[in-house]
């Protein structure tokens, strides 16, 4: 493979140093393929280097996972085992930084039932959420990626392995501002500190909805939750009050809007890859805050069964602001990994929302987020809107307005 030893050296330090932020006497929990073995060991250096107390690893497979879901059957797989419970007992305990390295094939679920896929999730979900809430804030995370050759293949069909794995690094380090001659930690920490400054423009001016418009036919206007934040970049862990970042790469800057309040229509400007199916030049109409409509060149069926997943799937959970100079859009081709997809431009996201943005969010249940205006259900899909003549318009509740976005990127 090309890239050097130095180069993933590199990477594996930004990944603990300034993604999860490991600190001295903090157990890690690492979750990563048994395929990319080299570099868990490489990753559970750099964190005891970091000082950490102990380094535990998760190993995961697509080829076992997608097997488990063609044969076992749902209540089987549902059911969560006492030891596992055990297992997030004890990680409420440690509250370990968690360090996820996503590297899977875009089609490792493809032939598995999407019923069957979300249904185990969720009684999955249900048993875990009090230990999911527990830890909640109290601890760090970041999620990485790691190019897999199933998954450089799927980006680049028409290259051999060795090539299209190559292609995929270079663009995955262009991302993450890996290069062999700058200093990573330095170029996160002046881009972070630009997002920061951007939401907390954002957050200043008190917007009560947005408007977008361009000209493919996005003609839409959205209400915003009084008082729910802008977020972006990183995050804080309340108890050691060390700041990390949970997606690396990361562009946007988000927030849930309000349930049910959006009127118009949304135009994508990027396929959709949901469920290993593509869903393409689509187009998305909603009324009071609801997806009433939908069009797509290809993938029409899957989109309007995505919208009506369950009765909230067709109402919005995200709005995100992205720049159309994003490294991600840069590299013009699509990631089939949310991961990267969603940070290539301004998007919306179908689905539930996230209810940190809310004050004090982190103590709410999902219930009461909803009833603040917080979408909630089985689903969030992002999907790209910012196009390269998008413009959107903060509106402040006395009804005068701001430019925030122009021709895609910020006014
Ligand atoms: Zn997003």
């Amino acid at each position: 493979m090309a890239i050097s030893e130095a180069l993933l050296q590199k990477y594996a330090r930004l990944i603990v140093r300034t993604g999860a932020n490991v600190q001295p006497g903090q157990v890690v929990q690492l979750t990563v393929s048994v395929e990319q073995h080299a570099f868990a060991a490489m990753l559970a250096e750099e964190c005891y280097r970091a000082g950490a107390k102990k380094v535990n690893v998760d190993w995961s497979s697509d080829a076992v996972s997608r097997l488990h879901y063609l044969y076992a059957d749902e209540d089987v797989l549902s059911r969560v085992l006492p030891w596992e419970e055990e297992k997030m007992k004890q990680m409420a305990q440690d509250l370990p930084c968690r360090i996820f390295i996503a590297s899977e094939d875009p089609d490792a679920m493809n032939g598995v039932d999407v019923q069957k896929l979300s249904s185990v999730s969720r009684s999955r979900r249900r048993v875990m959420k009090p230990y999911r809430d527990a830890i909640d804030g109290k601890h760090q995370w970041v999620i990485a990626a790691y190019p897999g050759v199933k998954w450089a293949k799927k980006c680049f069909p028409d290259l051999n392995d060795d090539e299209a794995v190559d292609r995929l690094w270079e663009a995955v380090l262009s991302t993450v501002r890996v290069s062999e001659d700058n200093d990573p930690v330095q170029a996160w920490k002046e881009h972070t500190d630009f997002i920061e400054k951007k939401a907390a423009w954002l957050n200043a001016q008190g917007f009560a909805s947005m408007r977008f418009k361009s000209a493919n036919g996005t003609d839409f206007s959205v209400e915003l939750i009084p008082g729910a934040k802008w977020e972006g970049a990183g995050a804080v862990n309340s108890l050691n009050g060390a700041f990390y970042i949970p997606n690396m790469p990361t562009e946007e800057i988000f927030t849930s809007p309000m349930a049910g309040k959006c009127e118009g229509t949304l135009v994508a400007v990027k396929p959709l890859s949901w469920n290993s199916q593509l869903i393409e030049d689509f187009s998305i109409t909603f009324e009071n805050g609801k997806a009433i409509s939908c069009r797509a060149a290809k993938g029409q069926e899957l989109l309007e069964k995505m919208i009506h997943m369950d009765e909230c799937a067709g109402m919005l959970g995200e709005v995100a602001l992205v720049p159309k100079e994003s490294p991600v859009n840069r590299c013009g081709f699509l990631f089939y990994e949310t991961l990267f997809d969603e940070n290539a431009c301004c998007h919306c996201a179908l689905g539930a929302g996230f209810k940190e943005v809310l004050p004090g969010g982190d103590d709410l249940s999902v219930e009461e987020a909803k009833e603040k205006g917080v979408n909630d259900s089985i689903i969030h899909v992002d999907f790209m809107v910012g196009a390269s003549d998008l413009a959107i318009d903060g509106v402040r509740p006395d009804g005068s307005t701001v430019p925030v976005f122009r021709n895609g990127t910020w006014a």
